[in-house]
């Protein structure tokens, strides 16, 4: 068993694995640091899996597993977790935007008697103003609606091996790794890290894929926004009875005013009311629908291991 397990998402990366291997195992060795790496590629349409096998071959600590199709990340870290044999595993991206120095602060960490070993940001590195903008929309909420601070946090974590023996045994298939960890609990310790510069290729996340990533984030993580919209159901009540009462007793005062506009505009808010809530409504539905299904959360198509 080795002490330290690193993995690596990867999607479409086929200039990084190698590089990142190089600069990984290099370090690794040199601090006499018993490891494993473990990629998976995420249904990667480009060399990826081959420059993962070709690595695997020359060297026994690399092992890969390439999914039948794009899964997406968080699929990928639970495939990874799940591969895992060391007893501690760090999660990091392929495109060594999370420094590897850092692994071996963790590292210490986990050493002292840490847990779980998060990475915080303490500056993003270089973003698009949009996807700066949606990033921070969206951990505002999330920070909010769990209660947790989300803003810094990333995915760059190391977990002790009981740690990441419960993720695996979660039996729900929608997850959201980042908040998971701080939801487990365990002995916690942070450690702060500067986003470095992708070394090759681009970012493989749109604006689009953040925000369905961001919904089915919040809907997998909290039943916060089904309580909104009660809470709204129950203003609207007493909005009612409230005018409910008034226009009665205009009425039968014989003052009853044409209030065309007043019906227009009642109905159009209420209408545009209950659609968003039957959206919050049927999006829990659906996260229900796909959990009851029952499905897995990524199928394997290869494994560099596969042989033996
Ligand atoms: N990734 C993945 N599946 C996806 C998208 C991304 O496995 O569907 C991996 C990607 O290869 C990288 C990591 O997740 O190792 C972070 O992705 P990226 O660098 O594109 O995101 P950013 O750093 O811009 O947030
Ligand atoms: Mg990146």
């Amino acid at each position: 068993m080795p002490q330290l397990s690193i993995i690596l998402p990867s999607y479409n990366e086929e200039q990084n694995i190698e590089n990142t291997y190089n600069v990984l195992s290099g370090m690794l060795t040199e601090q006499g640091i018993d490891f494993e790496l473990i990629f998976i590629s995420d249904g990667s349409r480009d060399e990826t899996y081959t420059n993962i096998c070709k690595i695997a071959e020359k060297d026994t600590r690399v092992r890969g597993a390439e999914f039948s199709r794009n899964f997406g990340k968080e699929a990928a870290i639970f495939a990874g977790l799940e591969l895992s044999r060391g007893k501690a595993t760090v999660v990091m991206d392929c495109d060594l935007q999370h420094p590897p120095e850092v692994v071996l602060e963790m590292f210490e960490e986990w050493k002292k008697g840490a847990e779980v070993v998060e990475g915080i940001k303490s500056s993003r590195g270089k973003e698009s103003p949009m996807h700066r903008f949606t990033t921070s929309v969206f951990y505002g909420i999330m920070s909010g609606l769990i209660k947790m601070d989300m803003k810094a946090s990333s995915d760059f974590k190391l977990l002790d091996r009981k740690v990441v023996d419960t993720l695996v045994a979660l039996p729900e298939k929608d997850t959201f790794f980042r908040a998971l960890s701080f939801w487990v609990g365990f002995k916690t310790v942070k450690v702060y890290y500067d986003v470095q510069e992708r070394q090759f290729g681009e970012s493989k996340w749109s604006t689009g894929s953040l925000i369905r990533y961001a919904i089915s984030n919040v809907t997998s993580f909290t039943t916060f926004p089904l309580k909104i919209v009660s809470f709204i159901g129950m203003v609207f009540v007493v909005f009612a009875i409230g005018i409910g009462i008034h226009t009665l007793i205009r009425f039968i005062m014989g003052t009853a005013v044409s209030g065309f506009t007043t019906v227009i505009l009642l109905l159009l808010i209420i209408g545009g009311l209950i659609l968003i809530s039957l959206g919050i409504i049927g999006n829990y539905l659906a996260r229900v629908y796909e959990e009851v299904k029952g499905r897995p959360r990524y199928i394997i198509s290869n494994r560099t291991d596969e042989r033996q």
